[in-house]
């Protein structure tokens, strides 16, 4: 009908109609009962009243019949669905529509509900519109609905009349959206008078659509404020090099922006006048930019630099065996090192490898365990002969790298690496008792708020480590720790970095959401507002301010974070059991809070403590969704628990009311801040506890963990070279790793053919670009792990390929506990198009590394970076694919005059085969223009590599396969990593075709001869399932400024049935207000809400004029 211009015919018809004298209502009515039906379906309904020049005419309607109920109705209705569009409601509200609606709306009364109701939507409707809301709070209506809402709330005891206290409190809502509403709403106390009000209605389901319409009221009103901190920029200040601007402009591409300062502007907007903006709106549709290689950023000259880094091309197998071990980069040796006694390894039956599991289903028919002899070999033998070769070389190499090492080597200054410390543990001496030798107790017992020394804590402790913790050494821990270069200068050791993590033998399921858990823990905010008395408001621990950094007052927690990748900036106590936290922004910017990682001790027993982390800043979370952060108990690991694990209950996620205020801070404009708000029950008492994001993974972690994979890898076998990328701005090297075989070169069998170093093809991995993405670093543990490993598959993987991998991209950004930047303040995954060979070391020299390899025609084959992903659940990757890119983007260029070789599609289906956390159907393959910046991007198009990818980590769960439902774990993360490589050999497995059998010795060994052959199955599975793994939307909205629909406005169902409701009544019954039982929230009450369920006596069909006379004699008076 609306598409015939059914609309425009009504609107003819009305005018018509409302023209003769006297109106014929028999034809008038249904007329509006009809627009009414269509209009509220018809976007552009408003536009066509006002072509039609309606709207007086609909007014000057209503205005008649005032004191005719019946006509009224009908006369609001279509006002109602008139005023939906913003534009035509201004028109209504200057013409007086506002006032003649505000006239019909009564206190409580049980009379005419009806037409209270309708007068009541009309007016939440016109009050859309902002200059209607300015006019309304100046003719002082503000004041009258709040006192008609207190009215109504007071005296509807039963709950019968639950249409009319909500539309009272939209029209509050949209008069709120303007600056002027909420403060006229501040000074008539409505905050009081809504949240006293709502208390009465919590524990009443059936009562949410007034509880959340208030909560939404309360949240949008309460007063902005900016965070309790001096300045949002970081505490640290990071002087950068040359005469590089000291401020990049931090580029808030993630940030949200709030709109408050244009609101006055008066742009209301209908949504009907906006075209519907294309989602893909980012994607690259010119062709020749999606196909062009740009020129290189920098002279072909400096490309020979690189040639260092790639020594394996260099050398014949033989010379390699001989000299690897000499050409160990002396920089990445941890010089410091202590001797390492066996017992600080992993003994064989301690050690789970990650793959362990799965070794174990996929290639038992191989006899004796490989497992089983893979864990037995490498950790204790070969670590003696490797520790010989070492020293041996070590003279030779001292003199000729003693000049180099100079500048990388202050750290071996006396003073400064004895000042490091372990944080100190538990005080409970009984406790200690039992764990340590009571000749060590009074070191450990120190006075309070004593540092301890590390060596004999250390010494201590490690006699009870039992190096029960696979690749993870204590010792190679400090030794690193000691030469990490951080802004703050750490001198204290968080305890699980140092001591170790072990994936817990079981995963957690992702939590339920509690129900209403956000409106409760959003009611408690403003309850401090409403109850400023109850607030205590100390500030317990603040980085900014030493004096403040000792132990809290007596009962209550005390904080620390200045340690790796530790970044708590302030914690106050705001009741007994909650502290308000603050994360420190990124070094050199005032943004980028997410990651969060800090310590906290003397908390009691029992006591379910909250904590809100105030200064977030994504605008949704998988907190959300499921996700819980990680805790690890000091107390815990010490009785041989060291586990991270997922913790935290009431876990919710929302915008809170602090704002970056945009006087103080330039550039940054009423940025919006988020609470990540959750409750701990610690498991001891007095324990000292790390809370975190996600399971840390420090810069110190990953160089340790390099210690011992090159100190465990099998030589014969394990081409190993470990070289220094760069150093970071900070002064950290940045390792990077080649990994590949060995030549055996006794026998020279089918396998062997690849593996000559000319014909194996690289495989580029890198992570960790952004700090806060720990999981990143997990998965790049188990890739590393399981390369170097004995497996045989690991072997022959080596074989294959030439791994270079960059295992931390961003060392400095993880030490000093960044979430996303460098020390320049900068996303260095945006760099990758002009890297600045200053600014951007890693990610200059990265890039150099890869055009050195396309320059003497070794570009990868494969090229991955490791991320992580805050918003979605799985594993997944995103590639580049023209094609792909244009058909999403609708373009209408002939693509089938580009050829596009679809192998970047090959690796993720294997993955989402072989990896079961990897998820093909999310994956996607688009180039957005807002990326060209991004690794992946400028590889594949300036380095021609057709499958160049992020990888992404959900720091979440997954929602497919085995591990649905469950959240991920460090074993999950890392298994991953082994599996991508899995993936990697089954991809060069398929382009071998010739190699028959190749490929069959290796379909065996993998006991994957499908996917090796057959290539249909796999295209068709991954075509099956075409779910979406975007999140639906919260139950509760994050947000409060947008006006959804999820308060029922713009549902069409319930106009269609008040009218409906209305005609029965016409049709039969009287108006008695029909709430005859006094059931509190009866389904019944919220339907109708006056619809009487019996017919009444006098029931039989009048004619409409008296019924509805004869009902509504005396209104006018009512009006007075
Ligand atoms: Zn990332």
């Amino acid at each position: 009908m609306i598409s015939k211009g059914g609309s425009e015919a009504l609107l003819q018809a009305l005018t018509t109609t409302a023209r003769t004298e006297p109106p014929d209502h028999s034809t008038l009515l249904p007329l509006l009962r009809l627009l009414a039906r269509v209009g509220q379906r018809d976007r552009k309904f408003g536009l066509k009243v006002q072509k039609a020049e309606a709207t007086d005419i609909i007014l000057g309607l209503a205005r008649r019949n005032l004191g005719h109920h019946l006509h009224l109705i009908h006369c609001l209705w279509v006002l109602r669905v008139c005023a939906s569009n913003v534009t035509t409601g201004t028109t209504l509200g200057v013409n007086g529509a506002m006032e003649l609606v505000f006239k019909v709306i009564t206190p409580y009364s049980k009379r005419h509900i009806r037409t209270v109701r309708a007068a009541i939507e009309a007016l939440a409707a016109l009050l859309k519109s902002k200059s209607n809301s300015r006019r309304a709070v100046k003719r002082g209506f503000l004041g009258g609905l709040l006192r008609l809402y207190q009215d109504w709330h007071h005296n509807d005891v039963s709950n019968n009349y639950i249409y009319i206290r909500r539309g009272l409190l939209l029209c509050l809502k949209h008069i709120t959206n303007i600056q002027l509403g909420r403060e006229t709403f501040l000074c008539s106390r409505g905050m009081e008078i809504l949240f006293t009000s709502v208390q009465d209605c919590l524990s009443c389901k059936n009562l949410d659509p007034i509880t959340n319409t208030v909560t939404q009221i309360l949240r949008k009103c309460y007063p902005k404020e900016s965070l309790p901190v001096v300045t949002v920029r970081s505490s640290y200040f990071f002087p950068l090099p040359g005469n590089v601007k000291a401020e990049p402009p931090c580029e808030g591409s993630e940030g949200d922006y709030e709109s408050d300062g244009e609101e006055e502007a008066e742009k209301d907007l209908d949504d009907e006048d906006v075209e519907s903006k294309e989602e893909d709106y980012d994607l690259e549709t010119d062709v020749n930019k999606l196909r062009s290689r740009p020129v290189p950023d920098r002279p072909e000259e400096e490309l020979g630099q690189y040639e260092a880094m790639c020594l394996e091309l260099s050398y014949n197998f033989q010379e390699l065996e001989s000299e690897s071990e000499e050409e160990k980069s002396s920089e990445d040796r941890a010089e410091s090192l202590p001797s390492t006694p066996s017992h600080f390894f992993p003994n064989a039956t301690s050690v789970k490898h990650p793959n362990y599991r799965w070794r174990n289903q996929s290639v038992t028919e191989m006899g004796p365990d490989p497992g089983e002899k893979d864990l037995k070999v490498p950790l204790q033998s070969w670590t003696k002969k490797e520790e010989c070769r070492w020293d041996a070389a070590d003279e030779k190499r001292d003199a000729v790298e003693a000049a180099q090492d100079a500048d990388c080597c202050e750290e071996e200054d006396p003073a400064r690496s004895h000042t490091h410390t372990l944080r100190p543990l538990p005080k409970e001496a009984a406790w200690y008792k039992k764990i340590f030798y009571p000749e060590c107790e009074a070191s450990i017992n120190p006075s309070p708020g004593g540092r301890l020394e590390s060596s004999d804590t250390v010494t201590n402790l490690l006699e009870k480590h039992q190096g029960a913790i696979p690749f993870h050494s204590p010792h190679f821990y400090i030794a690193r720790a000691k030469r990490v270069k951080s802004i703050p200068d750490y001198k204290d050791l968080a305890f699980p970095d140092f001591w170790g993590h072990q994936p817990p033998p079981y995963s957690k399921p992702m939590v339920e959401r509690k129900y209403g858990i956000q409106r409760d823990k959003v009611l408690d905010d403003v309850r401090r507002l409403i109850q400023p008395g109850n607030v205590i408001g100390r500030t317990v621990f603040d980085s900014d301010e030493a004096s403040h950094s000792s132990p809290g007052a007596p009962g209550c927690l005390t904080f620390f974070s200045k340690f790796e990748s530790g970044n708590l900036r302030k914690a106050i106590q705001v009741r007994e059991f909650e502290y308000d936290l603050i994360m420190n922004a990124d070094v050199n910017s005032n943004q980028h809070n997410q990651w969060f990682y800090f310590e906290v001790r003397d908390m009691k027993l029992a006591v379910p403590y909250r904590f809100n982390i105030i200064n977030c800043e994504k605008f949704n979370s998988q907190f959300n969704y499921g996700m819980q952060l990680v805790m690890y108990s000091v107390k815990e690991a010490l009785q041989g628990r060291p586990c991270w694990l997922r913790a935290g209950h009431d876990i919710c996620y929302y915008k809170n009311h602090y704002r970056c205020s945009a006087a103080s801070e330039e550039g940054t404009r009423g940025r919006c801040y988020y609470t990540l708000t959750f409750s701990i029950t610690f498991p001891h008492k007095d324990d000292v506890c790390y809370l975190a994001y996600h399971y840390p993974y420090t810069y110190s972690t990953m160089m340790s963990h390099l210690d011992v994979l090159e100190q465990n890898r099998n030589p014969k076998k394990v081409y190993w070279r470990q070289q220094t990328l760069c150093q970071t701005l900070g002064g950290n090297p940045c390792p990077l790793l080649t990994i590949t075989a060995m030549p055996d070169s006794k026998k020279r069998g089918d396998l062997e053919q690849f593996c000559h170093f000319d014909n194996r093809p690289y495989v580029f991995l890198m992570a960790r670009v952004h700090p806060g993405e720990s999981n990143a670093s997990w998965v790049m543990k188990g890739t590393l792990e399981f390369l170097v490993s004995g497996d045989p598959i690991a072997d022959l993987l080596r074989k294959c390929f030439i791994f270079k991998i960059v295992p931390m991209l961003n060392p400095d950004g993880v030490i000093n506990g960044n979430h996303r930047c460098s020390l320049s303040g900068d996303d260095l995954n945006r760099q990758w198009l002009a890297p600045n060979s200053q600014l951007h070391p890693t990610i200059y020299h990265a890039k150099g590394l890869l055009y050195y390899l396309r320059s003497i025609g070794r570009a990868p084959l494969v090229f991955c970076d490791y991320h992580g992903h805050s918003q979605k659940k799985n594993v997944f990757v995103y590639g580049c694919s023209i094609k792909e890119t244009l058909w999403q983007a609708g373009c209408t260029v002939d693509t089938a005059v580009i050829t596009e070789d679809v192998g970047y599609r090959t690796l993720p289906k294997i993955l989402d085969k072989v990896a079961p956390a990897f998820v093909m159907n999310s994956c996607s393959f688009l180039v957005e223009k807002s990326r060209e910046s991004t690794a992946r991007v400028v590889v594949w198009k300036e380095m021609g590599v057709l499958r160049s990818y992020t990888m992404e980590s959900t720091y979440c769960g997954c929602s497919h396969g085995v591990y649905k439902g469950l959240q991920l774990g460090t074993q999950e993360l890392e298994e991953m990593g082994s599996k991508f490589c899995l993936g990697l050999l089954i991809l060069h497995l398929k382009s071998l075709p010739c190699s028959k059998k190749m490929m069959a010795q290796a379909a065996q060994l993998l006991d994957l001869e499908e996917e090796i052959t057959d290539h249909r199955a796999q295209r068709s599975a991954s075509n099956s399932s075409l779910e979406t793994d975007d999140e639906p939307p919260c139950v509760e909205e994050i947000d409060y400024n947008t006006d959804s629909c999820s308060d029922g406005e713009g549902d069409f169902s319930e106009l269609d049935q008040e009218i409906q409701e209305c005609l029965s009544w016409m049709e039969g019954e009287t108006e008695d207000e029909g709430v005859t039982t006094g059931q509190t929230c009866s389904s019944k009450a919220l339907r109708g809400l006056y619809i009487s369920s019996q017919p009444t006596s006098n029931s039989t069909a009048l004619p409409l004029h008296s019924t509805a006379l004869g009902v509504y004699s005396g209104f006018e008076s009512s009006l007075a």
